[in-house]
């Protein structure tokens, strides 16, 4: 069934960015050598199955504990342990197992998957999607009997796949759901409606795939526990904190998950590799990722083999002469990465390149700016849309003082009033008000910043707004844990 088009207050719309994926997928050969972290995705850090030495076959699983809430790891490539020594990743040092690989593709399967999946039962699809590691998948992981996420399949009540694409960036549907893949994709979607049994199913897809929607709704006519969604893809609707309220009509617990109120999140990926651990046997060694921005020389996406080295993918696919910044998974959220030889791990989706450019521009207000992107629409690329927009790291322009303009109030998709807790924190007033104000709802997506005019780091004030009133004893789940009867919070303490 495909329902009413619905949306959210505030968000902003990208349009005609230069630098966005073309429909084309690439398969890099095997790696030389892969390093595999041993906490990848939602989940704890998990022990070592394996010593230096060992020869290890692709798809084996070389980390796992099932007393904690975790899912298990994998070697991804043929080949033998060279060592095992913690990674400084992202800011945590993480115990990884590095493999020389000896460049053979083949992968070992799952024991007991089967092409009929409906043959199994449903202890065995949720150990298979446990055992490949998928359930470590998004923000809070998919529920199975093995802990592989804070709350019990039988506890979820709301499962939502999305693919809106409502970033800067966005990897391709036509390229995820490319021929048989469309009809994995629905079967992903049954598979996990089976290990969710009381979950009703929504999937929210962009509105303006019209054919990508229409084909999904025939392929699942005849399902009254599934409900089409078409979005707008204006940001931030592919948040957790965006899609619950509009889809369901539910208040969000922020500063909390999804699945504290029973509800799941998976985009189209994670449902792919669903399908391929209970189907295929495929334990997720691979990952599709998409190369984006204008600091690429071709804009495209790969299918990369988790562990591979970030120099190995992109060191020969950057334009050269240019310097250039990296950022993982989103422009506008997305962490910086300076280190090239740290590895992909399964959460990688995309990889953006943008042109570095620190030339300081004076009055760049005023200028007629032909190829950029501006909320108030002041710049000509409103009107000469045959120009793509080309984003580098240059925010055109100083702080500058507030002028009122309000736009970073419109923007601001959970409501909270930007500029007003901007001059509290500014003058460094932390006091009741700024939590009556809603600081801690902020969902942290940036907008307000990006749209600013003035150039006010905004969201970095309404952060640091919220640390000090933490440093001062306030505890942000007053203001939530009075309306909510939340699950799974104990477990969810010993993984974040
Ligand atoms: S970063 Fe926070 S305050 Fe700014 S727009 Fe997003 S939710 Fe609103
Ligand atoms: S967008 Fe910037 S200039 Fe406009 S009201 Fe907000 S803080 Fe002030």
């Amino acid at each position: 069934m495909i329902s009413k088009y619905k949306t959210f207050p505030g968000g902003y719309k990208f349009t005609n960015i230069s630098g966005q994926p073309q429909e084309k997928l690439v398969e890099l050969k095997i790696p030389q050598i892969v390093i595999i972290p041993l906490k990848q995705g939602f989940g704890n850090e998990v022990p070592p199955l394996v010593k230096p030495g060992d020869k290890v076959k692709a798809g084996q699983i070389i980390g796992r504990d099932d007393n904690s809430v975790s899912s298990p790891v994998h070697s991804t490539v043929n080949g033998e342990v060279l060592e095992i020594k913690k990674i400084n990743y992202f800011k945590q040092e993480i115990n990884s197992v590095i493999i020389k690989s000896d460049g053979t593709p083949d992968w070992q399967p799952l024991e007991g998957h089967n092409a009929d999946w409906t043959k199994l039962p449903v202890e065995k699809i949720e150990e298979l999607v446990y055992l490949s590691g998928a359930s470590s998948l998004d923000r809070e992981g998919i529920p199975t009997r093995f802990k592989s996420s804070i709350i019990l399949p039988q506890d979820v009540e709301n499962l939502i796949i999305h693919g809106i694409g409502s970033e800067i960036y966005n990897l391709s549907l036509g390229v995820l759901l490319a021929g048989k893949k469309i009809f994995h994709f629905v079967d992903g979607i049954k598979i996990l409606k089976t290990i969710l049994p009381k979950s009703k199913v929504y999937l929210a897809l962009n509105r303006y795939h019209k054919n990508l929607i229409e084909q999904i709704s025939k392929l699942t006519s005849g399902l009254d526990w599934l409900e089409i969604q078409p979005l707008e893809p204006k940001y931030p609707q592919g948040y957790d904190e965006m899609l619950v309220p509009t889809l369901l009509g539910k208040k969000f617990p922020y500063g909390y998950s999804a699945a504290n109120i029973g509800v799941v999140v998976l985009n189209i990926q994670a449902v792919l590799h669903v399908y391929e651990a209970v189907v295929e046997g495929k334990p997720l060694i691979e990952r599709t990722i998409a190369l984006c921005g204008e600091g690429f020389k071709e804009n495209l996406h790969i299918k990369v083999r988790v562990g591979t080295p970030l120099k190995d993918i992109i060191s020969q696919r950057l334009k050269e002469n240019i310097e250039v910044r990296i950022v993982l998974n989103s422009l506008l959220t997305g962490v910086r990465l300076k280190d090239l030889s740290l590895p992909i791990n399964r959460t990688y989706s995309q990889i953006i390149s943008i042109p570095e450019n620190r030339n300081r521009e004076f009055l760049s207000f005023l200028r007629p700016g032909v190829k950029r992107d501006s909320y108030s629409n002041t710049f000509l690329s409103k009107f000469l849309q045959f120009f793509k927009k080309e984003l580098n790291t240059n925010i055109h322009g100083e702080p500058r003082p507030c002028i009122s303009c309000g736009y970073c109030e419109e923007v601001c998709p959970v409501g909270i009033i930007p500029h007003l807790i901007y001059r509290y924190v500014e003058r460094n007033i932390i006091e009741q008000t700024l939590i009556n104000y809603g600081i801690f709802d902020c969902i942290e997506c940036n907008l307000c910043s990006y749209v600013c005019p003035s150039k006010i780091p905004l969201a970095k004030f309404i952060k640091d707004g919220q640390q000090k009133l933490i440093n001062l004893g306030c505890d942000r789940s007053l203001r939530i844990l009075p309306y909510f009867d939340l699950k799974g919070l104990e477990e969810y303490r010993g993984v974040k």
